[in-house]
């Protein structure tokens, strides 16, 4: 995974600009810094060999350059991020074994104990800016570790997923030609780092094609909104298109108006990391003339598949995979099968979890040709046009419930119709009857919490839901646990719901 060095703009943060030539000369610095020994465990080697360096660095170029410096160095990147609390970015350094943490001076407080017996190096240290340059960069393979990136904890603790040089310049280069990305882009960038969307789906795919990239501090509806006409490209989750329509509907007609011409200047807005509802893909379309290219993705396989940016893209749909990626839906006895869990192989799936042998045996099946497979966990389907659906995690999102399976997106798309209902969750609970208990946690529009009492919302749901799937009961809640990439946290939820059952 190589960094271009050519004068062109690759970031724009809150200080300035940094050409491509800058942070290429800044990685080079810092790579043999780390090498030097001014990182510690390097000293006077010719690589890191695959040691993991952590990088807590503000969004911008001094993250980028930190990030290509570990890489040329030949270590592997571990990302810490101001959202993780400080027992977190402990667990990670622990987890990683990181003996080395790069740290922006802003956050070096931060870090609390994870700083602990490890060498914390500034990303402002003279020797960045004034130090030799790396004379014999190690030569790495596409199977050497490049990253090391934890899973967002949804169905359990975060996994360290392994990714190789490889994995990433093999999601680099689909994304970018999938997504028509070229010199000419600007990526308004306002992702969490320490993800794979964030990280690599925007950050390394606008940069291996060479595109300019406007880094913000953190997500501000506004600052977005404002940012638009400068931008041809915007990638974002699923709550970041909630924050953008809320800021959207509280602005005066005049900036609306002007709002909306940035948008409609856009080549492209995706979505991805949790299901784009259908309600706002719909918004988005009205604002901005198209609804964005929604996309699966893991951490442990980069983008899985795509809706198209020129064919037809669905709502509710992720689209078809990208070149490379291998597919099949497998039912639970390993069959082929139209409705199941997505098993995937090819280039761009990771290596394994870190120091985790039984979760990486877990998740992978070799079939008989010798074909190597990663079970997604996710259970999905596939249209007549081969355009895939993902109808949830299987250990959270399908529901058994009295002998049915159920998908929990399903219900929920159809809850998010009723109009005193803003946000919902749908978990299944355990009971002894049903099996699984369906149950919508429910955060209602203000003033309109009576509206939402079960037997109504029940009422309105058999509008739209076959009797099994409506659920028996909703519970209010003021906001759902959601993690850093907006994800409802739903084993949380049912954590809470069965703590008031007692
Ligand atoms: P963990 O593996 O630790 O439980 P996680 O699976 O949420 O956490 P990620 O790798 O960040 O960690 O997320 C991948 C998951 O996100 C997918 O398996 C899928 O369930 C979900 N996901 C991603 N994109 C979409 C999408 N467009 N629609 C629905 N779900 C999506
Ligand atoms: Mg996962």
């Amino acid at each position: 995974m190589n960094l271009r060095s050519d004068a062109r703009i690759a970031i724009a943060d809150d200080e300035g600009t940094w050409t491509y030539a800058d942070l290429h000369a800044r990685a080079g610095r810092i790579a043999a810094a780390l090498l030097s020994g001014a990182g510690g465990a390097g000293a006077g080697k010719d690589s890191l060999a695959g040691e993991r360096v952590a990088i807590f660095v503000s969004p911008g170029g001094h993250f980028v350059a930190s990030f290509f410096g570990v890489l040329m160095a030949g270590g592997v990147v571990t990302v810490l991020s101001p959202l993780h609390p400080a027992r977190e970015m402990a667990y990670f350094c622990e987890d990683a074994e990181v003996r080395t943490i790069l740290v922006s001076p802003d956050l070096r407080p931060r870090l609390e104990q994870a700083a602990e017996g490890r060498r914390v190096l500034s990303t402002h240290d003279p020797v960045f800016s004034d130090g030799p340059q790396l004379e014999r960069p190690p030569i790495l393979g596409p199977d050497t570790p490049a990253l090391q990136l934890y899973t967002s904890g949804t169905t359990g603790k975060p996994k360290g997923a392994v990714l190789t040089h490889g994995n990433l310049e093999t999601q680099q280069r689909l994304l970018a030609e999938a997504w028509e990305f070229t010199e000419r882009d600007t990526l308004l960038h306002a992702l969490p780092l320490h993800h794979m969307h964030g990280l690599a789906i925007a950050l390394l795919t606008a940069l291996g094609a060479g595109a300019a990239v406007r880094m913000l501090p953190g997500f501000d509806a506004k600052r977005i909104w404002n940012e638009l006409p400068n931008a041809t490209v915007l990638m974002a989750v699923p709550t970041m298109y909630t924050r953008l329509f809320n800021a959207f509907d509280e602005a005066a007609p005049e900036v609306r108006a002007e709002w909306q011409r940035g948008a409609r200047g856009l080549r492209l807005a995706t979505s991805g990391s949790a299901a784009l509802p259908a309600t706002l893909a719909e918004r988005w379309q009205v604002i901005a003339g198209a609804i964005p290219v929604e996309r699966f993705g893991m951490t442990e396989i980069g983008v899985g598949t795509t809706n198209p940016v020129r064919g037809p893209r669905k709502p509710a749909h992720v689209g078809l995979p990208l070149p490379t990626v291998r597919t099949r839906i497998v039912d639970d006895q390993g069959r082929d099968a139209e409705v199941g869990e997505l098993w995937i192989a090819g280039p761009s799936v990771f290596s394994g979890y870190y120091k985790r042998a039984e979760a990486t045996r877990d998740a992978f099946v070799t079939d008989a040709t010798g074909e190597r497979w990663f079970r997604t966990g996710d259970t999905v389907t596939r249209d007549a046009d081969g355009y895939f659906k993902i109808l949830g995690r299987t250990s959270v999102d399908i529901l058994k419930s009295g002998g049915y399976k159920l998908s929990a997106l399903e219900i929920e798309e159809a809850l998010r119709e009723h109009p005193a209902i803003r946000e919902v969750a749908v978990v299944g609970v355990p009971d002894e009857n049903w099996g699984d208990r369906v149950v919508a946690c429910v955060v209602a529009h203000e003033g309109r919490t009576d509206e939402c009492a079960t037997e109504l919302v029940r009422t309105f749901a058999k509008q739209s839901l076959a009797p099994y799937k409506v659920p028996k009961q909703v519970v209010l809640f003021p906001e759902l646990p959601r993690n850093a990439m907006g994800k409802v946290q739903k084993p949380e939820l049912t954590k809470l719901l069965l703590a008031n059952e007692q």
